[in-house]
């Protein structure tokens, strides 16, 4: 029986896993772990700088992402939250873009077609997206309405056999790219979620170009004037804004397991750096005394992050996992993982900006991953709600 996350470097438990927490996983959710962490290593850390660098989507992955089957476990229901969450670790471990790219296709398309579906739409769907032969995207922030989504403006009317939907959307990861957009817009002044083809006529995606930040991932503004949709692309079970933020729900699940990967992935490369690289009177910068307490500070908060996730998988495997348990995950890894990232940087020296090293480019994901699916703040503001009773947003 494999006793660890393979393939295992030398040094992996006494970086990152200093409580010996992955051996409480099960040997096949450590090989499936392991399977993830290996195709990272071979095929995404080689390539990925060089996207980073040109603003060019990783197409060469996804056929790996394919051959492990990760999306159609998701479809199939075939894997618990655990299992998901490792997942989501290896894979931010590798970079935020590849867990975002899963994460937006499993958690966010296919959870709202899993959730809110018909049959007919998830036999339709849910196979083509868990095999990416094709992709969807999740459209819900418009241009004046990011943290506040209740204000959107996109509208729903009815027409003799459908809908007609108008619009716009901004960041819509894999906007360009996607075949179906879930579109969440008013009608009759409640939002409702829409699965909408993108070749109908009247709808647009356009590539942002010039983020510093997830420059592999590609990113759209969406417009929808007067798409029109049949009566079938209506979610049946999308019926309120609640609905929406249940999808992001289980991407922010995914987020907060990322979000430790990250941050091992900077440890790991740090300690390596640090144990090769001399300064003064040939000695390596390893065994500098403030070098050696960043290194346990970082040590002991990716553990905290850990835990957490860890903590956040058994609630949501027992059916108990609540908003304010997702905010607090969601608010203290992203922030956490930044900082060790920044950390990680500073210790690097130059070279903690070149991107012959993936630090630099691990801490401008991360700030994108700070930002997205719910800022710090209103997470902050969610967890603040439940431990005063008062509530500072509306
Ligand atoms: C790379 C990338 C990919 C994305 N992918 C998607 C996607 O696929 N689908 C999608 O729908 N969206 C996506 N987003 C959008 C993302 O979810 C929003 O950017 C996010 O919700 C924040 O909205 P905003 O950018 O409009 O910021 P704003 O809401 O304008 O907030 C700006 C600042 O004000 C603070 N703030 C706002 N309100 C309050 C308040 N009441 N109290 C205190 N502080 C407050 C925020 O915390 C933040 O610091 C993506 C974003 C990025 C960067």
């Amino acid at each position: 029986m494999e006793k660890r996350l393979a393939p295992a470097p030398e040094t992996y438990e006494q970086v990152t896993d200093l409580f010996d927490l992955d051996a409480d996983w099960s040997s096949e959710q450590q090989a499936i772990a392991g399977r993830v962490r290996k195709m990272v290593d071979e095929h995404f850390l080689p390539i990925i700088g060089q996207h980073h660098n040109d603003e060019t989507y990783p197409e060469s992955i996804l056929p790996r992402i394919r051959e492990l089957g990760l999306l159609e476990l998701v479809a199939d229901d075939a894997i618990d939250p655990i299992t998901y969450g490792l997942i989501s670790r290896e894979l931010d471990r590798g970079g935020s873009t590849l867990r975002s790219l899963v994460s937006v296709q499993g958690s966010l398309v296919m959870g709202a077609i899993k959730m809110f579906g018909s049959e007919a739409q998830k036999q339709q769907w849910l196979g083509p997206l868990g095999r990416l032969e094709q992709f969807g995207c999740f459209g819900l922030t418009e241009p004046d309405y990011g943290s506040n989504p209740a204000g959107m403006q996109t509208r729903a009317e009815r027409t003799a056999d459908g809908y007609r939907i108008t619009g716009s959307k901004c960041w819509i990861t894999n906007g360009v790219r996607a075949s179906v957009a879930v579109i969440w817009a008013k009608l009759d002044g409640q939002v409702r979620g829409f699965l909408v083809e993108t070749d109908r006529p009247g709808f647009e995606a356009r590539h942002m170009h010039g983020k510093w930040s997830f420059r592999a991932s590609e990113t759209a503004s969406l417009y929808l004037d007067g798409v029109e949709v049949p009566e079938t692309a209506l979610l049946p079970g999308a019926t309120s804004l609640g609905r929406a933020l249940q999808c992001l729900g289980q991407a922010r699940y995914t987020i907060a397991w990322g979000a430790c990967g990250a941050a091992r992935g900077c440890l790991e490369e740090t300690v390596k750096y640090l144990k090769e690289r001399t300064q003064f009177e040939g000695k390596p910068l390893a065994s500098h005394q403030i070098i050696q307490y960043k290194l346990a500070w970082m040590a002991a908060e990716i553990t905290a992050m850990e835990l957490i996730a860890k903590r956040l998988g058994e609630l949501k495997a027992q059916g108990r996992m609540k908003p304010h348990h997702v905010a607090l995950a969601k608010m203290n890894n992203c922030r956490k993982a930044l900082e060790v990232a920044r950390t990680c940087r500073e210790l690097l020296g130059a070279n903690g900006i070149h991107n012959e090293y993936h630090i630099g480019r691990r801490m401008v994901d991360l700030e994108t991953v700070v930002t997205y699916e719910g800022t710090e703040h209103i997470h902050a503001l969610t967890l603040g709600s439940t431990i005063t009773g008062i509530k500072a947003f509306s």
